[in-house]
């Protein structure tokens, strides 16, 4: 038995008892995306700062009391989340900043942070009877729902567009997903993919329309908090596509809020890059109507032309009292050299673009040096090779297998 008290749509406040629905607002259609509502009162009583303490559990699971779960036998057996928060003084100490953190996500059983989600999304498949779940992604979303479907013997089909990068291809087809991969956008896939999943009634993992996605993602901000011993940060920087994460982690702050667990939300700081900013210059605008966009990025975790997520994303950064940051292609590169060199973490550009927005944030003199700053690292390096090596810029030192020409390199390069 769970702590769900009921969905309610975000567009129209109506609420539904979670066996009524099983995706979106019946009233709103694909809009509808539903929130889902606790009974706190309840869980103040079980999950306090103490209760936590005692847990042993290194896993999003540990707080169960705040996650859809009604059956929790059927939680898959991999470890998702947890993730390390590092403290980065080397980095911190580059930027002129007292306080600095970075959360590895990368560190996640398939290397992102969507694996929050998709650990909700299979438990959801399964308490469904599901034999089958579906996706569509630019990668990190089905290479995680394949990889964590795969440990519970769920059959996965993913639709993938045309661009997706290898790694994350190369990692479905290991775990033995079926994999479509669509001629056309992103957007033309995810629209596929909802149709196929009412048609053939697979279960969606798909991002703000299924509604227990959020509440996995929101798991890395209760982490957060608590690995800060309850001294909620002052800002995160994350970065944002479709904006499910970061509406995710508004819902977590908000749990927080209401169970007393943090006296004060951080501010929740977007970073989108350039070629696909559909919600930063929404944002600018003041307003929730967004303008679709063609996205052009190499950060495609991040590529979006019509965010999915954009009511709870932007509600999360209003409520927080966040912002958007908007970067270059050209400063997720610079942003993933750094991040590698100075605190050791290998990103791939989505997970690195919380930095440059960081650093352009701090060269516009938005940021006071004594806030204490959370990075949210969402993908390893290894997601995206490619971008790694430019990123590098370097290339490796050619010499001959003889130690002359090893002292020569020495000689030349100052060792
Ligand atoms: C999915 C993803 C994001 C963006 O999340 P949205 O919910 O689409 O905003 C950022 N980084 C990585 C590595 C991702 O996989
Ligand atoms: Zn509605």
């Amino acid at each position: 038995m769970s702590f769900v008290q009921g969905l309610r749509c975000v567009l129209c406040g109506a609420e539904y008892e979670p066996a009524a629905v099983t995706y979106v607002c019946p009233r709103h259609g694909n809009e509808g995306i539903l929130d889902v509502i606790y009974d706190y009162a309840a869980i103040r009583k079980r999950l306090t700062r103490e209760a936590l303490a005692e847990r042993r559990e290194p896993s999003i699971w540990r707080y169960l009391e705040l996650l859809p779960v009604e059956r929790p036998d059927l939680i898959p057996p991999l470890q998702v989340g947890w993730t390390p928060l590092c403290r980065a003084r080397r980095l911190g100490e580059r930027l002129g900043l007292q306080s600095l953190w970075v959360k590895d996500d990368g560190r996640n059983p398939t290397a992102s942070f969507k694996d929050r989600a998709s650990a909700v999304g299979v438990v959801k498949a399964l308490e469904g009877r599901r034999r089958t779940v579906t996706a569509a992604s630019t990668g990190n979303a089905a290479s995680s729902l394949a990889g964590i479907a795969a440990s519970v013997g769920l059959p996965t089909v993913i639709f993938v567009p045309e661009r997706a990068p290898e790694a994350k291809v190369a990692q479905l087809l290991l775990f033995g997903a079926t994999v479509f991969m669509v001629r056309g956008s992103y957007d033309q896939a995810f629209d596929l993919c909802l149709q196929a999943s009412h048609k053939y009634g697979w279960y969606s993992r798909n991002t703000a329309y299924n509604p227990y996605l959020s509440e996995g993602k929101k798991t890395a901000a209760l982490e957060i908090c608590e690995q800060l011993q309850w001294q909620a940060p002052d800002r995160i920087y994350v970065s944002v596509g479709d904006g499910c994460i970061i509406g995710g982690l508004g819902k977590g702050l908000r749990d927080l809020l209401a169970l007393g667990l943090i006296e004060q939300s951080p501010r929740l700081i977007g970073v989108q890059a350039e070629g696909s900013a559909v919600l930063a210059r929404a944002w600018a605008q003041g307003g929730e109507e967004i303008e679709p966009c063609a996205p052009s990025t190499l950060a495609d975790s991040i590529s979006v032309g019509i965010p999915r997520d954009r009511v709870k994303a932007l509600r999360a950064v209003r409520e927080t009292g966040g912002a958007f940051t908007v970067v270059s292609d050209e400063e997720i590169l610079e942003a993933m050299r750094i991040l590698a060199q100075e605190a050791g973490v290998f990103a791939e550009p989505a997970g690195a673009a919380p930095l440059a927005g960081l650093r352009r944030d701090l060269h516009e003199g938005r940021v006071d040096p004594r806030e204490r700053i959370v990075l949210l690292v969402t993908g390893n390096g290894l997601k995206d090779v490619g971008s790694a090596i430019r990123a590098a810029g370097t290339a490796p030192h050619r010499i001959d297998p003889t130690a002359a020409s090893l002292a020569q390199a020495v000689k030349q390069l100052g060792l």
